[in-house]
C-alpha cells in the first residue's frame, strides 16, 4: 500500500496552501531517499526583478531547485550558495538558500550572445559552479563542480558520482513559469546488505525516474508523480517544507558596508556621487541612500552602529 488515499489526500491540501515546497520520500523496502522540489513564486519573485531571456531563466529556476535539495540534503544550519560561473553568454549564476527554506537568485548575461534555444554547454561553456556550504556553527566548505555535462543535473549528478558522497541523482527542470527537483540518494546499507541486490534497487529506482518526461516534472503533483514512477514500490512521501524568496539585505548590512571601506574612502564616494551614496540590492533591486549627515553619523562615535530607519 504505497500510497494510503488518507496520506495522499493531507498531503494534497498541504500542497494547495503552500506554493513552493520541498518534500521528501523513503522507499520501504530498499535504502534509498528521495527528495521533490516544487517552486513557483520564489521562482517568479526572483525573474521579477531582472528582465532575463528564457534560457538564462530557464537555468537560474535549475539551480534554484537545486540548490533547495541540497539544502534538505546536506541537514546544517545556516547557507547554502551555488555560484556557477563561465566565460561565456552566462558569466555568473548565484543562488543562495538558507537552511530555513529562504531563496534568492541572480544571474548576469550578455544579451547578444544568447541564442534561442542555448543549453547549458552553450551558455556557460568551461564553466564551473562552486558550492558553499556556510553552517551557522562550524567549518564552512566548498565543493566545485565542473559544468562539463549537457546539462546542470548531470553536472551534478557526476559530481556527487566521482566524490565520497553517497550517490545522488538530479533531475531538474524549469519554463519560466516553475521550477522543479526530484534527487534520488542511496542511503548506507541497512535494508538491503548484500551488495547486489542493492546495487540493482538503486540501478531500478534511478532508472525508473529517468523516464521522467520534462512536462511530467513540471506539470503532476508530488504524489501523481510518484505514482507513475514507483507504483510498484513501498514508500513514504513525508510533509512538505516551504521555500519562499527573502532577501537578507538591509540598511544595516549596507551601511555596515560603508563603514568597511573606512571613513576617507566613503567621504570620497559622497563627493563623487553628488553628496549621496546609493547601494542598490542586485537579489531584490531594493536601494539603500547615505547621504553626508547620514555617513557622518556612521562615523561617529567608532561608527560600528548603523541608523535603524529604512530611507530608501
Ligand atoms: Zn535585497
Amino acid at each position: 500500500m504505497p500510497f494510503a488515499p488518507k496520506i495522499a489526500g493531507l498531503i494534497l491540501s498541504s500542497e494547495l496552501r503552500m506554493p513552493d515546497f520541498s518534500q521528501r520520500f523513503l522507499f520501504d523496502d530498499s535504502d534509498i531517499r528521495g527528495e521533490l522540489v516544487v517552486l513557483h513564486e520564489s521562482y517568479q519573485h526572483v525573474l521579477a526583478k531582472h528582465a532575463y531571456p528564457q534560457p538564462v531563466a530557464q537555468l537560474l529556476g535549475e539551480l534554484l531547485a537545486a540548490a533547495a535539495l541540497l539544502v534538505d540534503t546536506l541537514k546544517f544550519d545556516g547557507l547554502l550558495v551555488l555560484q556557477a560561473r563561465s566565460a561565456g553568454a552566462v558569466p555568473l549564476l548565484m543562488v543562495e538558500c538558507s537552511s530555513d527554506g529562504d531563496l534568492r537568485a541572480i544571474a548576469r548575461y550578455h544579451a547578444e550572445q544568447i541564442g534561442a534555444a542555448a543549453g547549458l554547454p552553450e551558455l556557460m561553456p568551461e564553466g564551473v559552479l562552486a558550492m558553499t556550504i556556510d553552517p551557522q556553527n562550524g567549518q564552512r566548505y566548498q565543493g566545485i563542480v565542473s559544468l562539463d555535462g549537457a546539462t546542470l543535473a548531470d553536472c551534478l549528478s557526476s559530481y556527487f558520482a566521482s566524490s565520497e558522497q553517497l550517490p545522488t541523482r538530479f533531475w531538474l527542470c524549469a519554463d519560466g513559469q516553475r521550477a522543479r527537483g526530484l534527487l534520488l540518494q542511496q542511503l548506507p546499507a541497512d535494508r538491503l546488505k548484500d551488495p547486489e541486490a542493492r546495487e540493482a534497487s538503486w540501478q531500478h529506482v534511478a532508472t525508473l525516474a529517468g523516464t521522467l518526461k520534462t512536462e511530467e516534472l513540471l506539470g503532476l503533483d508530488n504524489p501523481t508523480l510518484l505514482h507513475r514512477l514507483y507504483h510498484e514500490e513501498p514508500l513514504r512521501l513525508f510533509e512538505p517544507r516551504a521555500l519562499q524568496f527573502r532577501c537578507s539585505c538591509s540598511r544595516e548590512r549596507s551601511a555596515n558596508a560603508l563603514v568597511s571601506l573606512g571613513q576617507a574612502d566613503a567621504e570620497l564616494l559622497l563627493r563623487e556621487h553628488a553628496g549621496s551614496v546609493v547601494i542598490d540590492c542586485q537579489f531584490c533591486n531594493q536601494r539603500y541612500a547615505f547621504d553626508a549627515a547620514d555617513v557622518a553619523q556612521l562615523f561617529a562615535g567608532g561608527g560600528s552602529e548603523a541608523p535603524s530607519d529604512t530611507r530608501h
